[in-house]
């Protein structure tokens, strides 16, 4: 089966998936959303209530916010791949639990597995925990403040891991711009 396919094929199992309680709650489902040939995949936590309605990933103010980083950066957003930890939305964007993580993300790790980046970089805590565990990390795991913007190799599979802040910290608060944007440039450097 070729990589569309198999794609297209996740995608269809999303949309009827009640592997957690989150289906009985979302709107739509936000599978993920760019270039299935690219070197750099995005990943956020959840959808919000903007992306539930959508079913596009980071539509809302932190998209925005996402999109603005990625033009500084001088990276196109139709250039990456941008997907989230969980594919449905918890109820008032509460954070995740393990239990829904333990159901969903073997549908982010198939999705990664195809498209095959040299780059991921994950947005927020949630993704960093995840992301280093997955990739054998765990030593080198600590808070996002201390962390952020550093390039992890996973040498083993020819792959980068960048833990960034999420975007939506900066909405409010423009200092923490200023450390995204900085951040992003690293992304493109690499
Ligand atoms: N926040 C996320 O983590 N993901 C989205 O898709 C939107 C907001
Ligand atoms: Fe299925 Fe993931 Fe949605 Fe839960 S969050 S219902 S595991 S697609």
């Amino acid at each position: 089966m070729s990589k569309e396919k198999k794609l297209k094929k996740i995608k269809k199992e999303v949309i009827n998936c009640k592997k957690c309680s989150l289906y009985k709650t979302r709107t739509l489902p936000v599978i993920g959303q760019g270039n299935h040939n690219t070197d750099i995949i995005l990943i956020g936590e959840a959808p919000g209530a903007n992306e539930d309605k959508t079913g596009i990933p980071f539509c809302g103010k932190s998209g925005d916010f996402l999109d603005e980083m990625l033009n500084r950066a001088g990276i196109k957003r139709e250039d990456v791949y941008i997907c989230n930890l969980l594919k449905c939305r918890p109820p008032k964007n509460r954070d995740p639990n393990s239990k829904e993580l333990k159901a969903c993300t073997p549908y982010l790790d198939r999705q990664i597995e195809l498209i095959k980046p040299k780059v991921i970089s994950s947005l927020g805590r949630y993704s960093m925990e995840f992301l280093m565990k997955k990739y054998g990390l765990d030593e080198q795991l600590d808070k996002i403040s201390n962390i952020h913007g550093q390039v992890f190799d996973v040498k083993s599979l020819n792959l980068k891991l960048v833990p960034l802040y999420h975007p939506a910290v900066a909405v409010y608060n423009a200092n923490m711009k200023d450390t995204l944007i900085e951040d992003f440039k690293i992304l493109k450097d690499i």
